[in-house]
């Protein structure tokens, strides 16, 4: 491949390989993030960067490029978009053919994230080979994340070996605005079990279904408005959604099981282990057998806006927003690395059938990321010279 002329046809390329997150139907079998995670290391290794690879599982790897600085360190700066989208199910467009139509680039991650991930590279491409370089202070490391999309695999990976930066850069697309919150998530399944027998005969058997409406109960009357207490000035309350319910196998038996499952939206004041003890609780004290079992989760996010670090950040981005969805910044802040996301495009062109961003937003991007460079390269040698 030559090497992109700009940040438009280096977007091209990243659409081009595709990189499906390979959990639930994919819709291809060119799933995995390798070919991508190459593709960064061979164009940040050619900018002198160092390149190191970190296996998380076979065929999905997370790439780390480091650009040390030319003086003495005063502070370690990450990007770090992920390099997997969702699947590629029902697409009205080709979506590995990037295609420039209406003044937008059509494709698979055009938004969600390789849009982003265009901008923020090309700009530390371009201050790679810049005069800029040869008076840095700050080591910049670019982490091209596998698994976001179906629990945040790369980024927990990269934050359990250690990893630790003064900021971590994620990149979505936010419109250019700083996402600094956002609620956490928990996923559970609470089941009950019964004992079957022929439906004519009900009172020979012990009915699961009757005991999950105990508990539904309790969720509604109890549950929910606890959580609802502990609300967030920004995010607003803990929620639980009641979002799905199986049980019984036939109209004339006894059904012997019954699960929901459901989603709970955690603000930044709620801990994922009170939310959870809570609802154990709750649902214990009406039926001491039921189980309640985590599907998935992701904690919540709440980078103060304040931070000295973000100043280089929020000087050149389109102000601060809080976010309905969630991302591999809060894995990072949790591990002790404040984090916050930005990108160009939106969010509503996100995992969609059509999904595409506009050119003009991912120029945007890449220039307002060059002055976020210069602006933190500012910060650092000024924290220096303070020191
Ligand atoms: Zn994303």
């Amino acid at each position: 491949m030559a090497r992109p002329k700009n940040v438009i046809e280096l977007l091209r390329d990243l659409v081009a390989i595709p990189s499906v997150n390979p959990h639930g139907n994919p819709g291809t079998d060119k799933t995995g993030e390798e070919a991508m995670a190459k593709y960064l290391g061979n164009f940040l290794a050619k900018l002198d960067a160092e390149v190191t690879f970190q296996h998380v599982h076979a065929g999905r790897p997370n790439v780390l490029a480091t650009f040390e600085p030319e003086k003495k360190e005063a502070q370690h700066v990450a990007f770090a978009p992920h390099t997997d989208t969702v699947s590629v199910v029902g697409m009205t467009i080709p979506p590995f053919n990037p295609e420039i139509r209406d003044g937008k680039l059509w494709g698979r991650g055009s938004s969600d994230t390789k849009g982003p991930m265009a901008a923020s590279l090309w700009a530390l491409s371009e201050w790679a080979q810049s005069k800029a370089r040869k008076k840095s202070r700050v080591r910049w490391t670019y982490a091209g994340l596998m698994g976001e999309e179906a629990g945040n695999e790369g980024a927990y990976a990269l934050a359990k070996s250690g990893f630790k930066a003064d900021l971590v850069v994620v990149q979505e697309p936010t419109s250019l605005e700083i996402v600094h919150a956002h609620k956490g998530v928990l996923w559970i399944a609470i089941s009950t079990a019964g004992r079957s027998c022929h439906g004519s005969t009900p009172e020979r058997g012990d009915n699961a279904i009757y005991k999950m409406r105990r508990i539904l109960e309790v969720l509604e009357t109890r549950v929910i408005p606890a959580l609802a207490e502990r609300s967030h000035p920004v995010l607003g309350a803990t929620t639980l959604n009641v979002g799905t319910i199986a049980g019984g196998s036939k109209v004339n038996i006894v059904p012997d099981g019954c699960t929901v499952e459901c989603d709970v939206r955690l603000t930044p004041a709620t801990p994922r282990d009170a939310a959870l003890e809570l609802i154990a609780r709750e649902v214990h004290a009406v039926l001491p057998e039921a189980q309640v079992a985590v599907l998935a989760e992701c904690m919540a996010l709440d980078t103060p806006r304040d931070l000295p670090v973000l100043r280089g950040l929020s000087d050149v981005a389109r102000g601060y927003n809080v976010a309905p969805w969630f991302c591999d910044a809060a894995v990072f802040a949790h591990a002790g690395s404040p984090s916050v996301a930005i990108g160009p495009g939106s969010i509503a062109q996100a995992h969609t059938k059509d999904e595409f961003i506009a050119v003009a937003d991912v120029e945007a991007g890449a220039e307002m990321f060059s002055k976020f460079i210069t602006a933190q390269e500012e910060l650092a040698a000024t924290a220096a010279a303070g020191k």
